[in-house]
């Protein structure tokens, strides 16, 4: 079993590391919140005073934060995971970061000789907790076989995109494409009812025809065609709108670095902003039919 250190213990990061200490491996952890620490210790894991500390010594460190700028912290400061890990830890960011911040600090961290993966995962707290998520993995071939076994405990799938930085970039075409379809699910519903067309007859139909889509058949974002949805209790999440609003905006920071057109992109991306500034950023994101059905 191996020696990792966990930094990062929040509403993600919590779950997964008490799903290492369950595997079986020893966890050591360090976070700056102290109750977040007291979870991390009621699960099994040891407590580290500073990142560092929780770097030395160990066969992987793990982290679980909130963005880029946390991520540089924590790696490239002084006594930080980079200069204190031991010679051949692995490290893996779990984080959804900017791509660029993702590949520099992977480039620090091979400038020291050691391996870095970028692994941002979905399925949420949910899929945290039940040890289900799946991780889309950026970096070399060697580091990606190394870290497959020590994530495992976490995951239902563990996915091999290429090079450092690709598993963000996975990461954040699927919201994209997630945030599109919810939206454009939700115009169908609000033009339907404006049109006379019963919810679940519309459900039933597309569900079955061409514009069906996970937005509307797994996730569908008015009550009633999908039991389990959110919109069947009250848009508690699941995967809230701030997430999403988020994971939007770096969608389109990487996309005016790489000169790539994503007009809808764009568009979600202000529809979700307009919708998180109205005060709705804890709801389930599939509420963005409330801000879709006001209409003009
Ligand atoms: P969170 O805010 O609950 O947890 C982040 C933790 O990091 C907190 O405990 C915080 O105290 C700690 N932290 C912040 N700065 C730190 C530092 N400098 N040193 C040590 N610890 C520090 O956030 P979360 O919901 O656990 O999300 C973590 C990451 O996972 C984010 O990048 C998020 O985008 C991604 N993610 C979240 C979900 C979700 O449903 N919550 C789903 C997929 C991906």
């Amino acid at each position: 079993m191996a020696d990792i250190g966990f930094i990062g213990a929040g509403n993600m990061g919590g779950p997964m590391l008490a799903n290492l200490v369950k595997a079986g491996h020893a966890v050591t952890v360090f976070d700056l919140v102290q109750a977040a620490l007291d979870v991390a210790e009621g699960a099994g894991a040891s407590l580290a005073a500073t990142p560092g500390d929780a770097a030395t010594g160990r066969d992987a460190v793990i982290t679980m934060l909130p963005a880029g700028a946390q991520v540089r912290e924590v790696y490239t400061a002084e006594n930080g995971v980079v200069e204190r890990a031991t010679e051949g830890t692995l490290l893996v960011d779990c984080s959804t970061i900017d791509v660029t911040t993702a590949r520099e600090v992977c480039q620090a961290a091979a400038a020291r000789g050691l391996d870095m993966l970028d692994a941002p995962v979905s399925g949420g707290v949910a899929g945290a907790a039940a040890g289900m998520l799946t991780f889309m993995v950026g970096g070399t071939k060697s580091a990606f076989a190394r870290a497959e076994p020590v994530l495992a405990p976490m995951a239902k799938s563990v996915v091999y995109a290429g090079p450092s930085g690709n598993g963000q970039t996975a990461k954040i075409c699927n919201n994209m494409m997630l945030a599109a379809g919810m939206i454009v699910s939700s115009e169908a519903f609000a033009l339907a009812d404006r049109l006379g067309l019963e919810r679940q007859t519309m459900f039933d139909i597309v569900s079955g025809a061409t514009g069906q889509c996970w937005a509307l058949t797994s996730y569908c974002p008015v009550p009633g065609p999908v039991p389990a949805s959110p919109a069947n209790h009250d848009y508690q999440p699941g995967f809230t709108a701030a997430m999403m609003n988020k994971d939007l905006k770096l969608a389109q920071q990487a996309a005016k670095s790489a000169g790539a057109a994503t007009p809808i992109g764009a568009e979600a991306a202000r529809l979700y902003a307009e919708f998180c500034n109205a005060g709705n950023e804890s709801l389930d994101f599939s509420a963005i039919f409330k801000l879709v059905d006001q209409g003009r």
